[in-house]
Order: C-alpha cells, then sequence, then structure tokens
C-alpha cells in the first residue's frame, strides 16, 4: 500500500514524501522519516513543535518513535494500521484517535485534509 505524508507549518506545506523503500533499497525509507528529515532541513531545526505532520495510514513504531524525537506537534493520520501501526503504543503521551480516512491523492489537497481535523496533539 503506497503511504504519503505532508508535513505542514501553519498554512504553509514543509515537506512532503511517499514510501521509498523498494525504489531505494532503504529499509527506513518510510514517508513520515522522509517528510520529517525534509521539513527539519528546510527550517534548520530538528524541534518540530508547532508542525502538524498528515499521514495516510497510521505510522509504524519507527515512525512514531521518529515523530517524538523531532517534537511533531500533532499527527493527523487517516487509515488504522492493524499490522504495523503503533502510534497509540509508542506515543504513549500523545492522545490517539482516529477520525477518518485519507484518500490516497488527498496528499495533493491540503484543504481537504484539514477538515479531517487534529486527531494526536503533544501533551
Ligand atoms: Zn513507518
Amino acid at each position: 500500500m503506497p503511504v504519503g505524508a505532508v508535513l505542514v507549518l501553519g498554512d504553509e506545506v514543509i515537506a512532503r514524501a511517499h514510501n521509498s523503500t523498494a525504489g531505494t533499497c532503504d529499509p527506513i525509507a518510510h514517508a513520515e522519516i522522509l517528510c520529517i528529515r525534509e521539513a527539519a532541513q528546510q527550517l534548520g531545526s530538528w524541534r518540530l513543535l508547532d508542525a502538524t505532520l498528515y499521514c495516510t495510514l497510521e505510522p509504524c513504531a519507527m515512525c512514531a518513535g521518529a515523530m517524538l524525537q523531532s517534537r511533531v506537534g500533532t499527527l493527523v493520520y487517516g487509515a488504522r494500521n492493524d499490522l504495523s501501526g503503533e502510534v497509540s503504543h509508542v506515543m504513549g503521551r500523545v492522545h490517539a484517535r482516529r477520525i477518518g480516512s485519507i484518500k490516497q491523492d488527498g496528499l495533493n489537497e491540503l484543504g481537504r485534509l484539514k477538515t479531517l481535523g487534529v486527531i494526536c496533539r503533544r501533551r
């Protein structure tokens, strides 16, 4: 399943990415990791406190850990990942609740993503 992520600060898209594990032979090239890395470089800071990360799928344990390390302020995800989704376990300090689904092409339409609302917020 293709996974996409967009990191937003205010009304500005700072970074966007999709899973690239197969194409790059990089097992950690998940959309969320690539997006966080790009955003940190763009902003010149590893702290992404005021940023919102939108993901099509509930992040895995690795990506949830990266969100904690980078201090992403808010996470919004579409589909729950029953196989490897770990956000509610890894991000124990975060209130996690899924609101709705994001269509696959939704990452190009920030306005539509925002209508899904905020589901995870750092406490
Ligand atoms: Zn991941």
